[in-house]
This record gives C-alpha cells, sequence and structure tokens, in this order.
C-alpha cells in the first residue's frame, strides 16, 4: 500500500530530514585517515540523540549501528567497527537514517578519505548526478520508471554499473514503504507518482558489474568484481509542482542543470 501524508506528517519527515541532513555533514568533515567507521557510527549517533531524534536504522532488522558504513568495494549495509580505520584514497559511503515522532528521514553520501584518484572523483560526480536526475523526475503524473531511467541514463552512460539487488523506496512512519524506486528502469512505466508521497532515491553505482554478492558477516554488500562502488540518497517529499529534498546537508551543491532554482528550498 502507498500512503499519502498529511502536512502534519510531512512536517515531522521535514524535520528527520534536516536532522539526517546535518549528520552527514558532520560524517563529511570527520571521514579522515585514521578514524574509524565506529567512531563515525559513534558521533553520528550522539548527534542524532542531542536532537532529540532516534537513530532510524539500529535494531532494524538487527543492524548494529546508526550508520551503514562502506567502503571501497562495499556496496551497502557495511557494519562500523572501531578497528575498521579509514586510510588515505580510500572513498566511504555513510547511509543514515532518524526518527522524528515516529517518521523517518533517510539519506547517504559517498565522500573521499583524503585524496583520492580523478577516476574515483569522476565516481563519486557522476552517482551523485545519477540522484540529482532521478529527483528532477519527481513530479505528480511522472512514473517510478521515469525516475529509474534517469538514473541509469546518467550512470551507464558514464560506462558504470547500476546495482539491480537494492533499490529506492516509499518512506513515512516506516523506513521502507511501498512503491520500490529502481535506479534502473523504462520511462513511462511503473506507479504514478502523487502529491503526499514520499520516496527515498538512491542510487548505488559501480565501477565494473552492476552484480553484488553478501560478504560472511551476513550485511555487507560488496561488487561482484571488486570494483569501487559509490552510493548517495534523499529522501524527497512529492508535492503539486517542484519537489522537495528534505535531507541536503548545509554545504550540498546540486550539480548543475538541477540546481535550487527548480525545486522548493526549506
Ligand atoms: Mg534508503
Amino acid at each position: 500500500m502507498i500512503t499519502i501524508k498529511s502536512t502534519r506528517e510531512f512536517e515531522m519527515m521535514r524535520q528527520a530530514g534536516r536532522i539526517v541532513g546535518e549528520t552527514l555533514a558532520l560524517l563529511r568533515r570527520s571521514a579522515a585517515p585514521g578514524v574509524s567507521t565506529g567512531e563515525l557510527d559513534a558521533l553520528a549517533e550522539e548527534f542524532i540523540l542531542k536532537q532529540g531524534a532516534i537513530p532510524g536504522f539500529k535494531g532494524l532488522y538487527g543492524f548494529p549501528g546508526t550508520v551503514c558504513t562502506s567502503v571501497n568495494e562495499e556496496v551497502v549495509h557495511g557494519i562500523p567497527h572501531r578497528r575498521r580505520k579509514l586510510r588515505n584514497g580510500d572513498i566511504i559511503s555513510m547511509d543514515v537514517g532518524a526518527i522524528v515522532e515516529g517518521y523517518y528521514g533517510d539519506a547517504a553520501i559517498t565522500v573521499p578519505v583524503g585524496e583520492v584518484s580523478d577516476k574515483v572523483k569522476h565516481l563519486l560526480d557522476v552517482t551523485h548526478r545519477s540522484l540529482w536526475a532521478g529527483i528532477e523526475m519527481v513530479r505528480p503524473g511522472n512514473r517510478v520508471g521515469d525516475i529509474g531511467a534517469a538514473v541509469q541514463a546518467i550512470a551507464e552512460g558514464a560506462g558504470y554499473g547500476v546495482v539491480r539487488d537494492y533499490v529506492g523506496h516509499g518512506i513515512g512512519n516506516k523506513l521502507h514503504e511501498e512503491p520500490q524506486v529502481p535506479n534502473y528502469g523504462t520511462p513511462g512505466t511503473g506507479v504514478v507518482l502523487k502529491a503526499g508521497m514520499a520516496i527515498a532515491i538512491e542510487p548505488m553505482v559501480n565501477m565494473g558489474t552492476f552484480q553484488t554478492k553478501t560478504k560472511s558477516d551476513k550485511w555487507t554488500v560488496v561488487t561482484a568484481d571488486g570494483g569501487w562502488s559509490a552510493h548517495f540518497e534523499h529522501t524527497v517529499l512529492i508535492h503539486e509542482g517542484a519537489p522537495e529534498v528534505v535531507t541536503v546537508a548545509s554545504e550540498e551543491v546540486p550539480p548543475p542543470p538541477f540546481g535550487e532554482s527548480s525545486l522548493q528550498s526549506e
């Protein structure tokens, strides 16, 4: 079932989204060589609790952390750990959820640790742009397939693989609601978007094959070929007219041509 949110429900999601965005800004500033993924997780948990919100992932489906920390060839759902120290040249995807009065915000960024190669910067840039290309398609009357097709065109156009095994989702008083929002698809197909719906769009883009496998810890998803992977996500509220992206971190600049002008600002 796809839920249509009330004005009050959207307001709770806006607050949760703002806290997620600020948490990601803190994590971006903190991800540096020598810092462990466990330390990043503790920072995020402390920050979210201090805002009066609840970490959205901790305990959900049994996940032990506040942040999913996925390094290099890890795609999603990496478990933070005090012994997993970041090294210069790594990339780390950090995926965070927060709950305000029962309502979720959910977003992810992938950031370089120290200095990374131009090849890796390109992967991050393309994945970020593919997310915003998807967001640009969020309009009442458009379909879920329009979002996936836009994401896929940018990512595959750059020669990368788009992960099929994990997809975006509706979001509200549950983290994962209907509909599924794949990062691939055919324009004009799938669920019709309506004002009052809320979705999380989250492309995972691999340097090589789109195929993935899960490690023996039963959580960490890695690329099948060991190529590196990037992941960006935003929670988007659907209105008549332009969508509202509630999880934008203060320093995030939407890439051209998807500038602020076409989106509602908070
Ligand atoms: Mg999500």
